[in-house]
């Protein structure tokens, strides 16, 4: 029987085909979660439907079907969940900790700090705006103390929100909520206990430890995988020669990832069912290079 001691996920934006460095982080976080015989579930982050691809969200479970992937429980959609990340920014009002902001990007760029991710909100709006500003987005009031973690790759993390992000916001202008609140939101929903993801969402990580608080959530375990870079050290998929993967020869591409994951490398094998069985009982997540790049050709 499948124990509920560990509950990982696969969240993706459906935005078009899966790319190889999505499809590296499916793979580390399912056989990170088969092999602690714990559930996997899937999230599809279409919050924002104005950039919504037709088919899109179809295409990514066909694909992650090809690859073998089984998932536990329902899929969920974000779009499906306004109203649960509209109650959980009532909750943070309710406690003082958010404000509405009037300022537009180009306004605080004018007048803001970069930082490790993009301007740092200088807190303009924090004690009220302007008479007759319109408000735009709301924010969460960061508070001072450092947000440290252990990351199971990466090890021991500490990030001054208030002076290295500042103010984050929490709803947009366009009034779809933030990745960051959705996020905790959903991760709570689902029960999730461990997250495996990307190295690029390491810098997001304290935020997320900072809304767990404020909400009165679990913290998951997190555990961030080094990125995949090209040989010219762009994101892999930021770079041209990023091709989608193609569901019709997953094999290859698995024990590609699985090589590049610095596992044991496994017998070949002549079907996905057959590649996860060997996976499942080979994976062991202490070999993964804590380097926070992995360089591909
Ligand atoms: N879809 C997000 C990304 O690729 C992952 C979000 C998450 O795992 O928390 O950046």
């Amino acid at each position: 029987t499948i124990r509920a001691h560990y509950r990982g996920r696969f969240a993706s934006l459906p935005t078009g085909n899966l790319h190889f460095g999505s499809l590296f982080t499916a793979v580390a976080s399912y056989a990170d979660a088969r092999a602690h015989g714990g559930l996997w579930l899937l999230r599809i982050e279409d919050l924002d439907r104005t950039r919504a691809v037709p088919g899109a969200a179809a295409h990514l479970i066909h694909t992650l079907q090809a690859f073998g992937f089984i998932w536990d429980e329902p899929i969920i959609f974000q779009r499906d969940r306004t109203v649960v990340y509209q109650s959980a920014l009532a909750q943070l009002t309710a406690q003082g900790l958010t404000y509405p902001c009037s300022c537009s990007r180009s306004n605080i760029a004018q007048q803001a700090q970069f930082g490790i991710d993009g301007a740092i909100y200088p807190g303009i709006c924090r004690h009220g705006f302007r008479a007759g500003a319109q408000p735009r987005t709301i924010r969460l009031r960061t508070t001072a103390p450092a947000v440290r973690f252990i990351d199971r790759i990466q090890g021991q993390r500490t990030q001054h929100i208030e002076k290295e992000v500042g103010d984050f916001v929490l709803r947009r202008a366009d009034g779809i909520h933030a990745y960051q609140l959705a996020v905790v939101v959903d991760d709570a929903a689902q029960g999730i206990t461990h997250i495996v993801r990307g190295a690029d969402l390491l810098i997001s990580t304290p935020r997320q430890l900072l809304l767990q608080q404020f909400l009165g959530l679990a913290q998951p375990n997190y555990a961030h995988l080094p990125l995949i870079v090209d040989a010219d050290g762009r994101k892999l998929s930021k770079s041209l020669t990023a091709a989608p993967v193609d569901p019709a020869y997953p094999l290859p591409i698995l024990h590609h990832i699985w090589q590049l994951l610095n596992q044991e490398p496994l017998p070949i094998t002549t079907s996905v069912t057959a590649f996860w069985q060997q996976a499942i009982r080979h994976w062991q997540c202490a070999r993964i290079s804590p380097y926070s790049t992995l360089h591909i050709d």
